[in-house]
């Protein structure tokens, strides 16, 4: 009866959360020991001119090789750290971590080429946490990193937020020299007035949209006019998850500036990223370690 099969679907429901409660406290016991036994790992992916496919840099993204084991995926984990606050200590390691590598990777570039930017993905509760801008400083100070070598990515939702600010922070890390770009663009609220209100220099336009911009008219519709409205405001555009040549030529049509995707590159730890790209990176890089280049 009704009675008998509420209180069953209430007892599976309630064994269902306490394991899935049990398995979220043993992560974040786990998560809270990992930066001290060097589990964590920065993946870089190329980031490409969509006019010539050359590399102008790379975005970073968190794996965590859990107990040494298998790779865990940021999808898996980084939520879990946003709720319990432990997001704010990791993302500062990969803060650091960036900043070191764009170190190594701009020292010795010939004069005159670009800086290489490496991208680092922020989370809200570490943009809200009370000594951001303090820490920001501090990892440009203790690494000897340049703001321009790096971007900061946000998602619209902290762009949104209620409180007012925002609109601080932002110029703060814009008045150090960071870009600032929008993450997953098209996804979010789309409350198109912050691209103005706030020192944006950079959309990156989501993957649902750049997966089907070569076969979806409608979705192609929808990358063309932010293209055109990214020309307009003088941002620069970032197509995410390119992953064949259609999706580049439309988007190379259409005049998007830089890209991203598996076409191109999938991330790599660092040691991968500086092989497969020698040929852009200086020679402290491209010969291998410095040691070896000291001798
Ligand atoms: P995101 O910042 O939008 O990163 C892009 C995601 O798309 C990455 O997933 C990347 O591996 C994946 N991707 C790149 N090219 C392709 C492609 O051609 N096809 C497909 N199917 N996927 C592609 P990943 O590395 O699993 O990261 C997922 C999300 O986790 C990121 O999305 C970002 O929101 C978050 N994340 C990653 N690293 C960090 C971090 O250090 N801090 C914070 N707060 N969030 C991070
Ligand atoms: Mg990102
Ligand atoms: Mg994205
Ligand atoms: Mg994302």
């Amino acid at each position: 009866d009704a009675k008998s099969r509420g209180r069953s679907g209430y007892q599976f429901h309630n064994a269902e959360q306490s394991a899935r409660a049990r398995e979220r406290v043993r992560l974040d016991g786990d998560l809270r020991r990992a930066i001290e036994r060097n589990e964590l790992e920065l993946h870089y992916q190329p980031k490409v001119r969509v006019s010539d496919g050359g590399v102008v840099g790379a975005e970073a993204l968190l794996r965590w090789r859990r107990g040494g084991g298998a790779l865990v995926p940021p999808d898996r984990f980084i939520p879990v750290a946003e709720d319990t606050g432990l997001i704010v200590p990791i993302g500062e390691w990969v803060l650091r971590t960036a900043c070191e590598t764009a170190v190594a990777w701009n020292a010795h570039q010939p004069p005159g080429a670009a800086a290489l930017k490496i991208a680092v993905n922020l989370s809200p509760r570490q943009f809200w946490s009370p000594h951001f801008v303090g820490m920001v400083r501090a990892v440009l100070h203790d690494s000897g990193c340049r703001p321009e070598w790096i971007e900061l990515e946000m998602t619209e939702s902290l762009l949104i937020d209620s409180r007012g600010q925002v609109a601080a922070i932002l110029a703060e890390l814009r008045q150090l020299g960071f870009t600032l770009a929008i993450d997953d663009f098209g996804t979010g609220y789309s409350a198109l007035g912050y691209l103005t209100r706030f020192p944006i220099t950079t959309l990156k336009i989501d993957r649902s949209f750049v997966n089907e911009v070569a076969t979806q008219p409608a979705r192609a519709g929808i990358v063309r006019a932010v293209v055109g409205m990214g020309h307009s405001l003088g941002l620069e555009l970032v197509a995410e998850g390119v992953e064949d040549a259609d999706q580049a030529a439309a988007l190379r049509q259409m005049g998007c500036h830089l890209a991203q995707g598996w076409l191109y590159g999938r991330p790599v730890p660092r040691a991968e990223f500086e092989r497969l790209q020698a040929a852009v990176l200086g020679p402290s890089v491209r010969g291998g370690n410095v040691a070896g280049e000291a001798r």
